[in-house]
């Protein structure tokens, strides 16, 4: 019969091959096996609950679960460091997530456009309360904001 290699050293498991999910490890190695599972599993969930926050940028309720997910992600890979090829994911890592799973989605939703144009009549109006800007012209330029909705 073949000797399967561990998946966590590499070396050949001669005597009492331990599974964890479907990767073969020796006897030694099962802790870390299943520390190095965990961590992918919680990884996985933290990028679906990522995914979910990317699509409803403005859920509190998705955002709090990224971020509890992210923070427990981030507190295996700590435990994890220097076992493996475990890359330590911290909490810059995870602010940087976070706000750009938001940012991209903020920029793709119409509704941020519509503060845009509330934001170009408000600073029309202004011009126009300062004098800066006849009446006739504050109509035509208000015309044209408008018509962008
Ligand atoms: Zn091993």
């Amino acid at each position: 019969m073949a000797f399967e290699a561990c998946s966590v050293c590499g070396g050949m498991i001669l005597f009492g091959a331990q599974f964890v999910g479907s990767e073969p490890c020796c006897p030694r190695c099962r802790p870390k096996a299943e520390l190095l599972r965990d961590i992918k599993q919680v990884e996985a969930s933290y990028k679906a609950a990522l995914a979910q926050l990317k699509a409803s940028p403005t859920s509190a309720d998705l955002r709090e679960r990224a971020l509890d997910l992210g923070r427990k992600y981030a507190a295996r890979t700590r435990a994890a460091a220097g076992q493996g090829n475990i890359t330590i994911f911290d909490e810059v890592a995870l602010a940087n997530d976070l706000q750009a799973a938001c940012a991209a989605a903020a920029a793709a939703n119409p509704s941020g456009n519509e503060n845009d144009i509330e934001r170009r009549l408000r600073r029309l109006a202004e011009l126009r309360d300062k004098k800066l800007i006849s009446e006739q012209e504050f109509s035509e330029r208000r015309q044209q904001i408008l018509s962008e909705l």
